[in-house]
């Protein structure tokens, strides 16, 4: 740990072994920081995961894993517990028993959220919080301050590459149109967007999506949808959707979807499968 309070701490906590990020390596599209041993195919592992509020358990020995570079989509009925899922992934809320692992060897459950975060999983909740008042560039620029890892690489080098990252990201998220703009004049499914790139400055390994596409137009579901396609290979993604034909943008013919319910896997799958398989209909969809 650098002694200096003006030099950022690189070092990673002691859950991953104490390793320093590589800073300016990971700017690159690394799929995963090298501290997440992916070496198993898994970048995320939940089993027998429970959680209860005063005697309920809205997770139930729920047990799912995520291969490293999948975009997963999570559906199921309101209250089948995919939000509390994505707590405790986070770390915002912790199981009463059960494994969760980001890659072979990181325990989430000893982990608060800020060192969750770090570690590389970044969490887009359903409504976009971004700095109405700073210009969209602004937004991006300040998400990666908010970095340590960032902010080293930052001094460490010109920032010529901060500005070009920005620029990247911006045309990622096609705003580029937009940049001087202040963010809070951007459309609501503008405003998504420029939160999932801020996401992405933090160069994320694993992103965890709760219903993105709420209260968005049909274009601009379609739009989250291609965007999110887009990123396919940059980060592994877990996507939890209401919206049927976005989960069909996402899926496609052969990606898997979880179908969640009573805080358990009802069913797993292609969306073709889901859709026939019995126990779904009788849950969910058929309703
Ligand atoms: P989903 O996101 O699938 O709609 P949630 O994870 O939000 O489901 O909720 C699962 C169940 O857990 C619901 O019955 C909900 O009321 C309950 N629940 C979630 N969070 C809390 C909490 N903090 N306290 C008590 N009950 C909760
Ligand atoms: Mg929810």
């Amino acid at each position: 740990m650098s002694e200096n309070p003006m030099v950022p701490d690189l070092s990673l906590p002691e859950e991953h072994g104490g390793r320093a990020l590589s800073g300016v390596a990971s700017m690159s599209r690394a799929v995963t920081p090298d501290a997440i041993d992916v070496s198993h195919g898994a970048i995320l592992y939940l089993e027998d995961v429970t959680v209860s509020f005063d005697g309920f358990r809205a997770l139930n020995e729920l047990s799912l894993s995520i291969d490293v570079g999948e975009l997963r989509c999570i559906i199921g009925p309101n209250g089948a517990g995919k939000t509390t899922m994505m707590d405790v992934i986070t770390g915002k809320t912790a199981p009463d028993s059960g494994k969760v692992f980001l890659g072979q060897t990181i325990d989430l459950t000893r982990m608060n959220e800020p060192s969750i975060a770090r570690a590389g999983i970044g969490r887009k909740f359903q409504k976009p919080t971004v700095f109405e008042q700073h210009p969209v560039w602004e937004n991006l620029e300040l998400a990666m301050k908010t970095d340590k890892r960032w902010l080293a690489s930052l001094r460490a080098r010109l920032d010529g590459s901060a500005q070009a990252r920005i620029e990247e990201t911006l045309s990622l998220i096609r705003l580029e149109g937009e940049a001087l703009r202040p963010a809070g004049e951007l459309s609501h499914g503008q405003k998504q967007r420029l939160e999932i790139g801020m996401l992405l400055m933090q160069q994320p390994a694993l992103l965890l999506l709760d219903e993105p596409a709420a209260g968005m137009t049909d274009d601009e579901t379609m739009e989250l949808a291609s965007l999110l396609n887009h990123l396919r290979g940059t980060c592994s993604m877990m996507v939890v959707e209401h919206d049927m034909e976005f989960v069909a943008a996402l899926a496609g013919e052969t990606g898997k979807v979880t179908v969640m319910a009573e805080g358990r896997v009802l069913s797993d799958g292609t969306l073709d499968e889901v859709k026939r398989d019995s126990n779904v209909v009788e849950s969910y969809l058929g309703r």
